[in-house]
């Protein structure tokens, strides 16, 4: 999506680690309309999908998955980080590595929120390894429900996760693939 790719190039930040910071208009401070356009986008993309419910992760999806089910006039999930091992009968709980924060978080969704008759969009702001998509696809998969499909804001194509998930067979959509960001200039795949 050509207007998420000229704004990672005009207030995109790289950080060691193979960091893209974005917080200055997609997970911190939020550009609204950037963030409607995206959903527009989303819509487009998986609009013949019969999408009952888009699942995302606190907190970084939180909000471009509202701004996308205003178009699917659908409801939001997000997935609830706690570091807590209390189990409960009424929930599906995950575990996943975050690439950002260097720890393992349980991730939970109440199971009356999550039906085997959901078809389910999961969104994200990235998709670097693949591991909040691999948990979010395991709640889907607890809960009987259909994966209709991922979305990331921006894909690290560097990174493998995509390319994983594609080859399972998963449908990925991502508005922005970064096929390199060495030396501080920020490169992106033709789609
Ligand atoms: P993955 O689970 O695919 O390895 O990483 C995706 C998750 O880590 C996302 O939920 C996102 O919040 C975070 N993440 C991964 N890479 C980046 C990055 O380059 N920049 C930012 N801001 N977050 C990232």
């Amino acid at each position: 999506m050509k207007l998420l790719e000229e704004r990672i190039l005009k207030d995109g930040k790289i950080f060691p680690g193979n960091v893209l910071k974005v917080d200055s208009f997609l997970n911190h401070l939020i550009d609204v309309d950037l963030l409607n356009k995206m959903g527009e986008e989303i819509y487009r993309l998986f609009k013949d999908c019969g999408v009952t419910k888009i699942l995302t992760i606190e907190a970084s999806g939180i909000a471009i998955a509202i701004l996308t089910a205003q178009f699917f006039n659908c409801s939001v999930l997000f997935a609830k980080k706690s570091k807590t091992s209390n189990l409960s009968a009424d929930v599906y709980i995950t575990s996943v590595k975050s690439y950002t924060h260097n720890a393992t978080y349980r991730v939970q969704v109440a199971k009356s929120y999550l039906k085997k008759e959901d078809k389910v969009l999961i969104i994200d702001d990235f998709l670097a390894n693949g591991e909040a998509m691999r948990g979010l696809i395991d709640l889907i998969e607890q809960a009987g429900a259909t994966l209709v499909g991922c979305v990331a804001a921006v894909e690290k194509g560097f990174q493998k996760g995509g390319d994983d998930l594609r080859a399972k067979g998963v449908r990925v959509e991502s508005l922005a693939i970064v096929d390199s960001m060495e030396d501080g200039k920020i490169v992106f795949r033709k789609q």
